[in-house]
């Protein structure tokens, strides 16, 4: 049994993050979210996209619009970013891509239960993917361009997926890439130049995401053209544009892989404190 918890989060809420795995699944880690942002009372404004910020720091006025369309504005001293990457996947850009067959993101194994089903990708996203549909009764080809493997996939999915390999229990194509998606099959290539068609139902792309760069240009945030990393002070977090700071995987840019749960938590820490010194809190 692990248990998860921040001491905060004991005192205030009794939140242990207890998990019956070894490692909390995605539905406990999310109600784990959920009941943190009750118990701080955080006021949340879901579904609504911020169109842009005006004014400077000490007195920020972030637009927004709604699902809805209606259109908000809120003032604010400081902004915190911390969009993620999640929202915009890396397209394969090849034909078929669109068909609803296609999905960029892994939800459950069931509804691909005795079908044909091609993951695309080598690293934790197409593991992880790979190994529930299997573990459900789907067909599942794994397709990587890479030779093998990512050595970056948790050290607890790797051997897994590499015996269910082994063991022909998932297929595995390496140095292979998919040219095109058709309703009952896609078109491979191989690392010999060779193109093959295969039976195919449903396609996973787990190709990775990136962050909406977009929004921090929009706020004058400076990218560094080689990787794309928004510039920050590395002690606070705070961006090129004063008063707004940066948490999580944004700070690293198209590096996506350098910021994940056990490093990026503790962003805010350093966040608030250096908010509450610049305001003599
Ligand atoms: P990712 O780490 O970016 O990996 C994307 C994979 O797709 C790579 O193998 C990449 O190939 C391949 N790829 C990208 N573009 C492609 C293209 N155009 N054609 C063919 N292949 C392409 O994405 P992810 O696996 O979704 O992981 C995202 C982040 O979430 C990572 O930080 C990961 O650690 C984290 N994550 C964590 C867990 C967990 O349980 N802790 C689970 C899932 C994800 P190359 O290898 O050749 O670049």
């Amino acid at each position: 049994m692990t248990f998860f918890t921040t001491p905060e989060l004991l005192e205030i809420g009794g939140l242990p993050f207890v998990s019956s795995y070894d490692k909390p699944t995605r539905l406990e880690s999310l109600k784990y979210y959920r009941r943190a942002a009750d118990t701080y009372r955080l006021k949340l404004r879901l579904y609504e996209t911020v169109l842009g910020v005006k004014g400077a720091d000490g007195d920020f006025v972030i637009e927004t619009r709604t699902g809805a369309g209606e259109d908000y504005q809120y003032r604010a001293r400081k902004i915190v970013l911390a969009t993620g990457y999640y929202d915009i996947p890396n397209l394969l850009n090849i034909p078929g891509e669109g068909l609803p067959k296609v999905a960029h993101y892994y939800t459950e194994a069931h509804p691909y239960y005795g079908m044909d089903v091609a993951v695309i990708g080598g690293k934790n996203s197409a593991a992880i993917a790979s190994l529930d549909l299997y573990r459900h009764g789907a067909r599942v080809t794994l397709i990587h361009r890479g030779a093998e493997l990512s050595n970056s996939i948790k050290y607890w999915i790797k051997p897994d997926i590499e015996n269910r390999i082994k063991n022909g229990e998932i297929s595995a194509l390496f140095e292979t890439t998919v040219l095109a998606i058709a309703q009952q099959h896609i078109v491979l290539k191989n690392g010999a130049g060779e193109t093959k068609s295969l039976k195919n139902d449903f396609v996973f792309a787990m190709t990775g995401y990136r962050p909406d760069l977009e929004l921090f240009q929009r706020l004058g945030i400076y990218l560094n053209p080689v990787d794309q990393k928004p510039f920050h002070n590395r002690e606070t977090y705070e961006s090129s544009v004063p008063g707004v700071y940066l948490a999580g995987v944004v700070v690293a840019g198209m590096m996506t892989n350098e910021v994940f749960i056990e490093n990026g938590r503790f962003h805010g820490e350093v966040i608030i404190k250096d908010i509450c010194r610049s305001l003599g809190m």
